[in-house]
């Protein structure tokens, strides 16, 4: 280890010089008068290109044994991808939006198993026509392309297809960086990575590289990708974050393309588990568990059976989620902050006789939320752009709405009491699971959780929830795939509030280009998922004063510069190989 960190401290001191100049004057002082460079000098410089060699070789060597750790994984992953036009105020506007999630398969290549119903043969024959992003790729649009971009270069990435030059030392959040810019060699083929990588200086894994692909790879080439990895795990680096976007990428006849597009990755951890774990512990040396004498008496009432009954269909529906990585495992801080809100409502209320309402979180975008049993359910996508406390209050009360009215308990909800419902694939499991309330129930919850608002303390700041719903309507006819929900019911559909739609009329106007009123926030605002374990937490960032109406972005991809840091957690689960040290 030692050697290690001399030795790139060592090409750190050649390489920040420029490769012809002299080492240093004292090495010239006594070397005679001899014509052309000194042969010290030589010396020096075959030192600073070996030394130079040397530190490539290293990472080109922990790239290549990062594509062999990768492929033991299946994190979860998805591309929401916003196309749009300029607007001389707004900067720019959304025009249209497509989104993607599934699984990342590594078995053969890098492919996306889709957890999303797959378009029939004429919709995407129509939509190929409709859609120039679409046709851009061919015959259907896919997730593939940003795929691709979570790994630079799967095959061809050595000193015989690329050079490196050395740009300068930098830090990404708390990692110190050497910055190389990559260029494909003359004749290397077709294909190939072209930009930037910053390689952390202890291991020399490359945690970020920025650029495109040269013509010839079939879907990615002329896509421009920011690509992040983080420290999951001591000595482990996996991929979490590509950002896109293109201004005027060109297509079919005097076209051009214009999109913001985000990839999240996670749940690395999930395909392990520690079930297994358990199970070996707890046949190895765990003591057998002592029974509590306090049970409560052994013939429940009928009234307790049933809630027992509708408490194991909400049990299972949230572990099968958790398994899958679509909902963050329990007991979060961010559940808290949600949990404090329904308390409010409840307590102001007076519905104490309540049991217990919980909150999870759902780690995907699309703006949702959903309840089962006692829980409720809201998407990362959601919580990220709801500007204040009473919009948050809003989504919250219409999900208590059917709890008080006991949508909760009818059959339908208890169906997934019995396991075997259950025992589908990952990929099956948003289409396989209906928790969708009738529209009877949905119209009765709305009026339930105005009453529960109007007696809330967010009563008098309901206008800035109305806001956020104008502002909704006027996004959704543009980003329909935004508020597309794969477990609840939409929000917003065509022009249409489709939730709490009352609100609105309290609402003050809507005016996107004043910059003062903010009536919805960008996506990826206030939520941090850990690509591990797919525990989340609030983003810690200063507020920021705006400038300008162009810096509001109403539910719009952002870029994202994830603060690097070096693992200092709990060591969870990694296979022995998969570590540097
Ligand atoms: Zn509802």
């Amino acid at each position: 280890m030692t050697r290690v960190i001399a030795l790139t401290a060592a090409a750190f001191l050649v390489l920040s010089q420029p490769i012809s100049s002299p080492i240093s004057d004292a090495s010239d002082a006594g070397l005679g008068r001899a014509p052309g460079p000194p042969a010290a000098q030589q010396g020096a410089e075959s030192t600073e290109s070996a030394a130079a060699a040397l530190l490539e070789e290293r990472f080109i060597a922990r790239e290549n044994q990062f594509l062999k750790n990768v492929r033991s994984y299946s994190p979860r992953i998805e591309t929401y991808i916003q196309n749009f036009r300029p607007d001389p105020e707004l900067g720019s506007v959304p025009t249209d939006d497509h989104y993607f999630l599934g699984r990342m398969d590594f078995h053969r290549g890098v492919a996306v198993r889709s957890f999303l119903p797959q378009p029939s043969l004429a919709r995407r024959i129509l939509g190929d026509l409709a859609d120039p992003i679409t046709r851009f790729y061919s015959m259907h649009y896919q997730q593939q392309p940003f795929a691709y971009a979570i790994l630079m270069d799967t095959r061809r990435f050595d000193r015989q297809h690329y050079q490196f030059e050395f740009v300068r030392r930098e830090f990404l959040g708390d990692i110190r960086c050497m910055v190389f810019d990559v260029t494909p060699r003359r004749h290397a083929g077709g294909g190939l990575f072209r930009g930037r990588i910053w390689v952390e200086d202890q291991d020399e894994n490359i945690v970020r590289f920025n650029g495109t692909y040269t013509s010839g790879r079939t879907l990615s080439s002329g896509i421009h990708f920011d690509s992040w990895r983080e420290n999951v795990q001591p000595g482990l680096w996996l991929p979490v974050y590509v950002y896109s976007e293109e201004v005027d990428l060109a297509y079919g006849v005097k076209r051009t393309l214009r999109f913001k597009s985000e990839t999240r990755l996670w749940g690395y951890d999930l395909a392990r588990g520690n079930r297994q774990q358990e199970l070996t512990r707890m046949l190895v040396d765990a003591p057998a568990p002592v029974r509590d004498s306090s049970d409560p008496a052994p013939d429940p009432s009928p009234v307790s059976r049933a809630r027992e009954w509708e408490n194991q269909a909400e049990v299972n529906v949230l572990e099968r989620l958790e398994k899958a990585g679509l909902v963050a495992p329990a007991g979060d801080e961010v559940d808290k902050v949600l949990e404090t809100v329904v308390n409010n409502l409840v307590l102001s209320n007076h519905l104490d006789a309540l049991p217990p309402v919980h909150c999870r979180v759902l780690l995907t975008a699309p703006l949702e939320s959903i309840f089962v049993g006692n829980t409720i359910m809201i998407s990362r996508g959601l919580i990220d752009v709801l500007p204040d406390e009473s919009s948050l209050a809003m989504i919250l009360s219409h999900e208590l709405g059917h709890i008080v009215l006991g949508h909760n308990l009818t059959p339908k909800n208890n169906q997934y009491a019995f396991h075997d419902r259950l025992l589908v694939p990952d990929e099956e499991l948003l289409h396989h699971l209906d928790l969708r309330p009738t529209e009877q129930e949905e119209t009765a919850a709305d009026a339930k959780a105005i009453q529960i608002l109007k007696s809330s303390p967010y009563k008098d700041k309901l206008s800035k929830a109305g806001l956020f719903l104008r502002a909704m309507a006027m996004t959704v006819p543009r980003t329909p795939e935004l508020f597309g929900a794969h477990l609840g019911t939409r929000l917003a559909q065509g022009n249409q509030v489709r939730r709490m739609a009352d609100l609105m009329a309290s609402a003050p106007e809507l005016q996107p280009t004043r910059v003062e009123q903010v009536s919805a926030l960008p996506l990826g605002a206030r939520i941090k998922v850990d690509s591990w374990n797919d525990r989340i937490r609030l983003v810690r960032s200063k507020p920021v004063t705006l400038l300008s109406a162009r810096e509001k972005m109403p539910f719009e991809v952002t870029p994202l510069f994830p603060h690097l840091t070096r693992f200092s957690g709990k060591v969870e689960n990694v296979r022995e190989e998969n570590l540097n040290q």
